[in-house]
Formats: C-alpha cells, sequence, structure tokens
C-alpha cells in the first residue's frame, strides 16, 4: 500500500492550487507555487543521492522554506530529522550521528553553529535563504541554485505506511537525548482523526502558525492538519505576541494553535494594542494551561481554548477537549478516537495494572499514534513499554466520563517532608493572583526537608510582594503544599518549543554548597 504524508502537500495543491498556503512577510503563496517549488528541492536532494530511508537534518526557523524542505524530503521518501533551534554545535553535531543524517539543509540565520556541527559530523550541507556573494565566498552550496539546475520530481514516492517518516529528539531529561521514530501512519491517521473528530476545520481557516516547526506539535496540529485540510497558515519566525495579534488581526485568523506561555504572552500583548483576530477557537497543549489564562484568554478574545494533550512519542494527540464540545476547563479532554489511555499503578514497573475510574496513577496509552521506537536504542524503546503499553511519565486521573486531568509529570513532583507536592496544582493558585502573570513551582534539595518548594513569579507590576505570594496560596490549600520561597524575577525561562525550563529553574536556585 502507499501511503505517504507527502500526499498532505501534493494533494492539496492538486486540487487547490491557487489557494493561499502560506502568509509571511507580506507575501502570500498559493498551494501550486509551494508544490512546484518543493518538487524543484526534491530534484536537488535526489542528485545528491537522498532517496527512501534516508536521513536528512534540517535545521530552519519557521519560514516557508521549513516547509518546502520537510515535503521535499518526505516526497523522496527520506526521513526528516528537524533540529532544535537553539542547539549549539556540539548539540547538533550528536543529532547529525546519533540520526546517521546522510545530509544537513541549513537556513542562514543559524548556520555558524550548524556548520561547525557539520564539519565535525562530516556531515554534507547545503543551506536556504543564503546571499549568493556569501555563499561563493565561503564555498557553500545553496540548494535554491542546486534546484534550479536539477529536474523536479514528478510525484511523491511511494511508502508503506509503516516506514519511517520523521525522527524527532526529545530534550532527553533522563539521559541522552533520544530520536524517536514516527511513521506516515503514525501522522496520517493523527491528522485525518483530528479533523475528523478532535479540530474539524474548513479550507477556509486560517492559521496562526506561531509554534516552532521543528517540534511535533507545530508539524502536526499546525502545518499537516491544516495542510491536509487546505486552509492558510500565517508564518512568524520568531514568536512575538504583539505582532502575532496584528498579523492575526490583518490576515483575518481563525485557528490559534500555542502552548500556555504563547497564551500569557497574548494577554499581556493585548494591553498594548487592540487588534483582536476573528478567532473561532483556540487549540492549547504541551504543558498545562492554567484555567485562570484560559478564562482571561475567552473574556479578552472571545474564543474558546480546546486543551489537548499529547507526547513526541503519542504523535503527539492522546487526548482533546473536541472542539463543538464544550470544553472543560483543568481538564485535557478525552482520549483521541482509536486511542486506548488508561491510568495504571505508578509503583509497578514490571507489569500494567489498571486503576479504576478516579484513581490518580501514570497515564499509559495504545493505540496507531505509537511512535517505532527510539532510533538505534532497542533498550530504551522496551524500556517504555509495558505488555503493549506506552508509558508516558505522567501522572493523571481519568473520570466516569472519561475527562482526563494531569496532575503533573511524575519527574517533577515534589517530595517535601514525606508528602507529594505537585507544581501544576500550586502554580494553577499562584495564577488566580491578579499580580501574578506567569509562576512556575520547583523543588529544590533541602537538607532536613528533603526538596523545599520554590516558586519563580513574575509579577505584573512592583506592588506585588513575595510574602503576600505565600499568604495567598497558603489560604487555598493545604498547608504541605505551598510554597515556602518566592523569588520574583522578570522572565522565565522558556525553551524554544515554548515551555517553561524547570531544570534550570532549579540549578539557579539551589542553594550554593556548603
Ligand atoms: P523533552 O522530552 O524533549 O524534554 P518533553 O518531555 O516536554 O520534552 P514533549 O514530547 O515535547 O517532551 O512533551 C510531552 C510532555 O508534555 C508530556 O509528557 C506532558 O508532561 C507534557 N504535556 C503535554 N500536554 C500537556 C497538557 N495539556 N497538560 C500538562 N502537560 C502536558
Amino acid at each position: 500500500a502507499t501511503m505517504s504524508i507527502a500526499a498532505i502537500l501534493a494533494e492539496t495543491a492538486h486540487r487547490q492550487p491557487e489557494r493561499p498556503a502560506l502568509h509571511f512577510m507580506g507575501h502570500t503563496i498559493p498551494y501550486g507555487a509551494l508544490w512546484d517549488q518543493t518538487r524543484a528541492y526534491a530534484g536537488a536532494l535526489r542528485e545528491r543521492g537522498i532517496g527512501p530511508g534516508d536521513r536528512v537534518a534540517i535545521v530552519i526557523p519557521n519560514v516557508p522554506d521549513f516547509v518546502r524542505v520537510y515535503y521535499a524530503v518526505l516526497s523522496l521518501g527520506a526521513v526528516v530529522v528537524p533540529v532544535h533551534l537553539l542547539f549549539k554545535a556540539d548539540e547538533i553535531e550528536y543529532v547529525l550521528r546519533d540520526s546517521g543524517a546522510k545530509l544537513a539543509v541549513v537556513a542562514a540565520p543559524v548556520l555558524e553553529e550548524a556548520a561547525v556541527a557539520c564539519a565535525r559530523a562530516q556531515v554534507p550541507l547545503t543551506t536556504v535563504l543564503l546571499p549568493e556573494a556569501i555563499a561563493a565566498e565561503k564555498g557553500i552550496l545553496r540548494l535554491e541554485a542546486e534546484a534550479a539546475a536539477a529536474t523536479p520530481i514528478e510525484r511523491y514516492a511511494s511508502t508503506s505506511p509503516l516506514d519511517a517518516a520523521t525522527v524527532l529528539y526529545t530534550s532527553g531529561t533522563t539521559g541522552a537525548p533520544k530520536g524517536a521514530i514516527g511513521t506516515h501512519l503514525n501522522m496520517i491517521e493523527q491528522v485525518n482523526v483530528a479533523l475528523i473528530d478532535t479540530f474539524p476545520m474548513t479550507c477556509d481557516e486560517v492559521v496562526f502558525g506561531g509554534l516552532p516547526l521543528f517540534h511535533i506539535f507545530g508539524q502536526m496540529a499546525v502545518l499537516n492538519v491544516t495542510f491536509r485540510r487546505g486552509g492558510s497558515i500565517i508564518l512568524l519566525p520568531k514568536f512575538d505576541a504583539v505582532e502575532a495579534i496584528e498579523l492575526m488581526a490583518a490576515y483575518g485568523a481563525t485557528v490559534f494553535t500555542a502552548v500556555p506561555t504563547m497564551y500569557i504572552g497574548m494577554l499581556q500583548a493585548a494591553e498594548q494594542t487592540d487588534a483582536r483576530p476573528p478567532l473561532n477557537f483556540a487549540v492549547s497543549g504541551g504543558a498545562a494551561l492554567p484555567v485562570a489564562v484560559l478564562e482571561r484568554f475567552q473574556e479578552v478574545f472571545g474564543a474558546p481554548i480546546h486543551e489537548g494533550y499529547g507526547l513526541t512519542e503519542t504523535s503527539p494527540t492522546v487526548s482533546f477537549n473536541y472542539v463543538g464540545r464544550t470544553p472543560r476547563p483543568g481538564t485535557v479532554g478525552q482520549p483521541n478516537w482509536g486511542v486506548d489511555v488508561e491510568i495504571a499503578d505508578p509503583e509497578n514497573e514490571d507489569a500494567i495494572v489498571l486503576l479504576p475510574h478516579g484513581e490518580l496513577g501514570e497515564i499509559v496509552v495504545r493505540g496507531y499514534n505509537l511512535f517505532a521506537g527510539y532510533l538505534g536504542r532497542p533498550d530504551a524503546t522496551e524500556a517504555t513499554f509495558t505488555d503493549g503499553w506506552f508509558r508516558t511519565g505522567d501522572l493523571g486521573i481519568k473520570d466516569d466520563d472519561d475527562y482526563i486531568t494531569i496532575v503533573d509529570r511524575k519527574k517533577d513532583m515534589i517530595v517535601r517532608n514525606g508528602y507529594n507536592v505537585y507544581p501544576n496544582e500550586v502554580e494553577q493558585v499562584l495564577l488566580r493572583h491578579p499580580g501574578v502573570v506567569n509562576a512556575a513551582v520547583f523543588g529544590v534539595a533541602h537538607d532536613t526537608h528533603g526538596q523545599e518548594i520554590h516558586a519563580a513569579v513574575i509579577p505584573h507590576d512592583d506592588a506585588v510582594d513575595a510574602e503576600e505570594l505565600i499568604a495567598f496560596v497558603r489560604d487555598r490549600i493545604a498547608a504541605y503544599k505551598f510554597p515556602r520561597v518566592v523569588h520574583l524575577v522578570t522572565e522565565l525561562p522558556v525553551g524554544a518549543s515554548g515551555k517553561v525550563l524547570k531544570r534550570e529553574l532549579v540549578v539557579r536556585f539551589q542553594p550554593a554548597p556548603t
């Protein structure tokens, strides 16, 4: 059987060549032109010897060339290895070597680090967006020029559903980053289920693409889902909330898809601009969306946020507050169609012992959305599966209507004096304080308590005081849970995928060794 994710662009371009696919920096690129340039890039890559199964690293921000190179690689039956845009040379080198990349396609703005990495890993490199003069001077190849000299491919290669389409590196809080292999089946199944069930869209939809495309959330929930249906995407290389609101209003954006830190940014930005896009709905995922943020967003932007839950390994959606049903704030909705989601005893490592509704345990998943394993790591792959179930590492509860509440990540749980404290719950309370813009709660090693509960808080203004915040939470939550130390900060460390990096906070605020 053939089943290629490349069909998403190719078939849509065939059906509606004139309709807009991308809006970028004041230009609109129609589907037909986008596919033509993609076929030309694919022709150039084919001449480089790229074919079925070959891994191609791409280091490109959210610009139209990310989209072209992504589908060009997939059109050849080759495998896309997107590289995190904040990675430095060492980290890029690791990905190149670990994935066995045969070629890297690098955008000019991130060329420096990538070029060092490619030289060390001995991976040939080609560029996009590099001015001709600089390329000539440095002797670097330009994919644009290679494509102009090559014969474009006619159609996308047939692949089998179980063939690899992507290798996506998870940042690996537990050891070295691992490359999760996503298949064509994983992706097509997810996209179709999303459009039938979780968030139906029309071909008139204008979607804001603020999420990084190197991450699964942006790739699936923004790029592939929108293109499958034939809507258009507004691309912005570096997310800025004020710019995002204004662009969305200008293009009449109907869908906004983002992670919670972006929603918090949007609420702040709304004080600086009167522009309001005509949003039908918004989608959140990737981290817990505080209920206070969901409510304020609905007030300010007049659109409901539908929160979902997922992981790179589950391609990504596991559950969703389906569009068309009233979202249940504080939950991540119900299981995706065709995906089994259960709660298992987190202490039992050897077997999956399912727990009844209403009990807290580890979320485990089974379904066609499960990845094909970690590249070159059968042991790590085996360790995440038990009895055919994938262990997510997240703690949650499922109620009688199958709505799932994420309690927190197993690894983020704080143990203070033997009591388990879930940072997410404490953050939710902090965010109900009107003077709090954003907050992150984390555990810091402590001599007598084991761990101490700290919070880093971005205050709205100078009037906010740490003691008052501690008292605010203490009044609303059990005594063992409130933060003992509150650090007022001007920003929180956020990764390129928009999630707060708690590990960095722990390092920053842990006491110096005595
Ligand atoms: P990495 O492994 O790269 O460090 P990561 O663990 O965040 O990053 P991802 O696959 O990007 O990997 O994210 C998956 C995780 O994100 C989930 O395991 C869960 O902890 C968290 N997550 C996703 N959606 C939600 C949500 N709606 N609410 C709470 N947590 C969420």
